[in-house]
């Protein structure tokens, strides 16, 4: 099974790949969490990257594609992958279609209001990359992953003033993909606004996974 999700940042749409890997063993391809790696070891291509991610704005087209392809390679990718963050303009869309069809694109349906108040909280482990919330999902100590003990890091691109900015450039260039797979019949919408298990329910709803 082959699946994209996309939707505005803040959709939860990392928080969701991750349940349906640990229900479904379906790894999840997160291009933001690869380029942050980059960006972690110091990679050529993080050092490439990282200005960008910082400022909000997106990595390069052919970058990204040629990112993911080689991702896509892995041997855990044999069985199907869920794309998360991946494509995001109608320009990746269509390359990766034409190389690798996916069967469904789930689209995160969610307001601008709702995905301020969720960035604005969210908290990132250092250590395993859990994400929590300071009010809707938060840690049992304060600062503190429950799960391996890091310590939680709010990220940089989700400074106000950069959380506004990823919301013009979805906006602009990732809300178009509604249009493309609608067109190709492979969408299908969720509201991302319910909680995790719900949005969870009503994916197993629409794809047989
Ligand atoms: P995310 O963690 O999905 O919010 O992604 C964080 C940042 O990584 C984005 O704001 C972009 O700078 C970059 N990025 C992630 N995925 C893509 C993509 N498909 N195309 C271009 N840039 C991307």
């Amino acid at each position: 099974m082959q699946l994209v999700f996309f939707g505005a940042p803040g959709a939860g749409k990392g928080t969701i790949a991750k349940k349906l890997f640990e229900k479904y063993k379906i790894p999840q391809i997160s291009t933001g969490d690869l380029f942050r790696a980059n960006i972690k070891n110091e990679t050529e291509l993080g050092k490439k990257v990282k200005s960008i991610l910082d400022n909000g704005q997106l990595v390069p087209d052919e970058v990204t594609i040629a990112m993911v392809n080689d991702r896509i390679k892995d041997d855990d990718c044999k069985n199907g992958y869920i794309l998360d963050g991946f494509p995001r303009t109608i320009v990746q869309a269509e390359a990766f279609e034409k190389t690798n069809p996916i069967d469904a694109a789930v689209y995160f349906d969610i307001t601008d209001d709702e995905v301020k108040g969720r960035l604005g909280g969210r908290r990132v482990c250092s250590g395993c990359g859990a994400i929590y919330h300071i009010k809707n999902n938060p840690p049992k100590q304060d600062g503190i992953c429950d799960k391996c003990g890091k310590e939680l890091l709010i990220r940089p691109d989700d400074a106000v003033e950069a959380i506004e900015k990823r919301l013009v450039v979805y906006h602009e260039q990732t809300e178009p993909l509604i249009g493309f797979y609608k067109n190709i019949n492979k969408m299908i919408t969720i509201d991302a606004s319910l909680a995790p298990e719900k949005v969870v329910e009503q994916i197993e709803k629409q794809i047989k996974l």
